[in-house]
């Protein structure tokens, strides 16, 4: 055979062209000297042997690692081949890719297909989420062993509908004729509605944006009957509810409210449909925008109102499944009308730096605001607009009371209304999962309990703008992305290596340099930001410096995280941000605002405000931690989940899904090579296949292979099952080179294992 890095005349081949459309030309090689001269069709190109990547003309693969040529433009035309023809998922050895169609793939997800999937070995079918959905459940109750779903991809790429498909085939296999079961089903199902009208958004990127994380667990006896369901939520954007770009909203719930709710209640509250709420309108100011554009947005926010007054029936329905009354109901409901209300009190600009105390708030929307969050229209307005100081004189203490400023009135609104928000998003999910336990707790023992997890989180983001939340964001992309090479990529070659085949191993990205600079900036940021809560002079610039200084210092991180660049359209921003090397590309992070994005404590006044309040629901929702101290630490909190997510996941057999999102446009039958390709690269994928093509995609434990014993005449069971495989795989002509005998295993090239499960199953 010859070295697959050397071409020759007539091999086909694709050449990379920059500056056009497409990633990759086709083309043929003409001529070999140090360079190779390729025909394609707008003429010939010489390059470098090393940009080309050998092409095969043939048939699309169910699984890449099938591919004859393995590299980024096979894998690459290999997805675009199948989407064209809708078929959305392709394995790459055990992991699941699927390019979003943006349109619904007739007869693809329904009780039936569950039904033909169910008990098939992977491969068996075309690839689909209920193909893996059914591997794990199976593993689950054969080996009893914890299994987990992570399902990545950028924003649009349609992680949350892929881990509702993996439910929906779980809650298919796992069913029982009890009612419990049957209900905790429909629960976990109802539960995700209700995340999405509160967590989801429109957003330039999709127009249900997740913007949260969220870990669906489901449990299972030791019989696999369903049991018990649980979900973790993480960091909701909470800067949502006060701020949004153009053409994008806050989330669903306001919107479902006001085109859904009943005539009586939207006079009730005050509300009326027509009427552009200040939070759920966009940001730009009047004077910005033309008359063009003004007609553009109207019209562009009619576009969602038939699907929000659909969803807020669905909501509406969802809520009563999990269990919230009526009068439940309407609470939560009352609390959204008061925070759009609350939103409107917002002062313009224009009065910036002016004492909050001077200007004029508008009575009537102050009172209807306090009335339905049950607070004085007097002290919410005077808790905005002025704030206590107490003085410390010998033996006693004053208290005054000091006018905000305009900008600082506006915090203070801000921060009451995305604290309120963020509380009542997480009741909704402490309600849910209680919900669940209501259920659970007339089943039996815990002990043999089981679980099935569905990780749905955010992926890697790089904005136009990128503030602290997507830091935090990479972060976790960063940390689960190095679980993936630990674990698939680098066990993968652990076990070559263990088992003494001949194996050259692959250089693996290690994130862990990176993930250290992160973890330094939140140190310093937590630093910055308590100093700040506690009254001394502190600035998001000199916490900027500080990040970047440090970084310098240190020759392991220095790489990874550096001082923007002074370029000649930013000449001062040096102090603004930093950037970051992440394993998918620089990102440059603004750091405005960071000390106090970071801080989870509301000023003490607007807690007061929210605990005082006359209304049951408000109430509740006041801060339970009577802790003094004025800072508590969002990334800190949030790199503990992280982590604790990860000890969750590190006790699961995981599952790998891997979302690619196809166009910018959300388009059905659109497929943007280069933004398809940048993911294959980013996500790991082509090492991955690199990987499983030049090593052993399946391999089975000696024992397991006896299960092919009816494939060899009684006699040869005497032998050991070495023996018994290696006469097996003669037997049946796989050839040599397309298996491995390990210590412990046999190792087989892709394709093998199936060739033989197909054996069995005809015989
Ligand atoms: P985000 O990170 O913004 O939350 P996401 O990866 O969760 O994005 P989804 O909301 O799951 O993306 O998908 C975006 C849209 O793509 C869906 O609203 C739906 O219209 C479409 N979509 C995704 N997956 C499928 C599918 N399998 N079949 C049909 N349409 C799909
Ligand atoms: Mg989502």
């Amino acid at each position: 055979m010859r070295s697959r890095s050397r071409f020759q005349v007539n091999d086909l081949v694709y050449v990379p062209c920059q500056g056009k459309a497409v990633p990759f030309s086709s083309g043929v090689v003409v001529e070999v000297t140090d360079q190779v001269v390729v025909l394609t069709d707008d003429g010939c190109h010489s390059c470098a042997p090393d940009e080309l990547r050998l092409r095969f003309d043939g048939e699309s693969c169910q699984d890449n690692t099938s591919l004859v040529y393995l590299n980024d433009a096979s894998i690459l035309q290999n997805l675009k081949a199948r989407h064209q023809e809708d078929a959305i998922y392709t394995y790459t050895a055990s992991v699941l890719l699927a390019v979003n169609p943006y349109h619904n793939v007739e007869g693809l997800y329904s009780q039936d297909q569950c039904a033909r999937y169910r008990g098939k070995h992977i491969g068996a079918l075309p690839p689909h989420p209920y193909a893996i959905a059914d591997a794990a459940y199976r593993a689950l109750v054969r080996e009893h062993k914890n299994q987990a779903f992570i399902i990545s991809g950028e924003s649009g790429a349609g992680k949350t509908e892929t881990a509702k498909i993996v439910m929906q085939y779980l809650g298919f296999v796992s069913g029982s004729s009890s009612s419990i079961t049957a209900q905790i089903q429909q629960r976990i199902l109802q539960a995700q509605p209700i995340l999405e009208s509160f967590g989801n958004a429109v957003t330039m990127r999709n127009n249900n944006s997740s913007r949260f994380g969220k870990y669906n667990r489901i449990f299972f006896d030791e019989t696999g009957t369903l049991v018990d369901a649980g979900v973790t939520t993480y960091l909701l954007e909470s800067s949502r509810v006060v701020t949004h770009g153009n053409l994008e909203r806050s989330y669903h719930c306001f919107y479902e409210m006001l085109s859904g709710l009943a005539e009586e209640k939207l006079s009730q509250w005050q509300l009326s449909r027509e009427k552009q709420y200040i939070i759920l309108s966009s940001d730009t100011k009047p004077s910005e925008v033309t008359k063009d554009q003004a007609e553009y947005e109207r019209t562009w926010h009619i576009q969602f109102q038939e699907r929000d007054q659909k969803n807020f029936q669905r909501l509406c329905d969802a809520l009563r499944v999990v269990g919230f009354s009526e009068e439940d109901m309407d609470s939560i409901f009352q609390v959204l009308a008061g925070l759009v209300h609350l939103g409107d009190l917002s002062l313009a600009e224009r009065d910036e730096g002016q004492e909050s105390s001077s200007v004029e708030l508008d009575e009537e929307i102050l009172e209807k605001a306090a009335g339905l969050l049950g607070m004085d229209a007097d002290e919410l307005s005077s808790a905005l607009r002025r704030r206590k100081v107490r003085v410390l004189h010998p033996g006693r203490e004053s208290v005054h009371e000091v006018p905000r400023t305009t900008s600082q009135f506006r915090h203070a609104l801000h921060s009451l209304i995305k604290a309120l928000y963020k509380r009542l998003f997480e009741r909704l999910v402490d309600r849910i999962n209680g919900s669940f336990q209501e259920l659970s707790s007339q089943s039996e023992d815990d002990f043999h309990r089981r679980e099935i997890g569905i990780l749905d989180i955010y992926g890697f983001e790089r904005l136009q703008r990128n503030s602290f939340e997507q830091l935090c964001i990479n972060l976790a992309n960063e940390r689960l992305q190095q679980y993936f090479v630990e674990n698939v990529l680098m066990a993968e070659q652990d076990l070559y290596r263990r088992e003494g085949l001949p194996w050259p191993g692959l250089v693996l990205p290690d994130s862990s340099p990176v993930v250290s600079a992160i973890g330094h900036t939140f140190r310093i940021l937590d630093e910055y930001s308590q100093q700040l809560a506690k009254g001394f002079e502190k600035t998001d610039e000199s916490f900027c410096q500080k990040t970047v200084d440090e970084a310098q210092k240190d020759p392991a991180r220095r790489e990874f995280l550096r001082q923007l660049r002074v370029s000649k359209r930013r000449p001062t921003a040096v102090n603004e941000g930093f950037m970051v090397k992440h394993y998918a590309g620089l990102v440059e992070y603004n750091t405005k605002g960071w000390l106090d994005k970071n801080n989870d404590r509301l000023l003490p006044d607007c807690e007061e405000l929210i605990g005082s309040s006359s209304f049951e629901l408000v109430a509740s929702l006041k801060d339970e931690d009577m802790g003094k101290a004025p800072f508590r630490s969002i990334s800190k909190k949030y790199c503990t989940d992280l982590e604790n997510l990860l000890q969750t996941l590190s006790s699961c057999q995981l599952h790998y899904i891997r979302c690619f999102k196809p166009n910018d446009f959300q388009k059905a039958g659109v497929f943007d090579e280069t933004l398809v390709l940048d993911q294959i690269v980013q996500c790991g994928t082509v090492e991955l296949v690199k990987l499983m093509h030049d090593g052993y995609p399946n391999r089975c434990r000696f024992q397991e292979m006896l299960r092919f014993r009816d494939l060899l005449p009684e006699s040869f069971q005497r032998y050991g099952t070495r023996t018994f495989i290696e006469a097996l795989l003669l037997a049946y002509d796989v050839p040599v080179e397309d298996w491995a005998l390990g210590m412990s295993r046999v190792f087989l090239r892709a394709g093998q294992l199936k060739a033989l499960e197909d054996l069995r199953s005809a015989g």
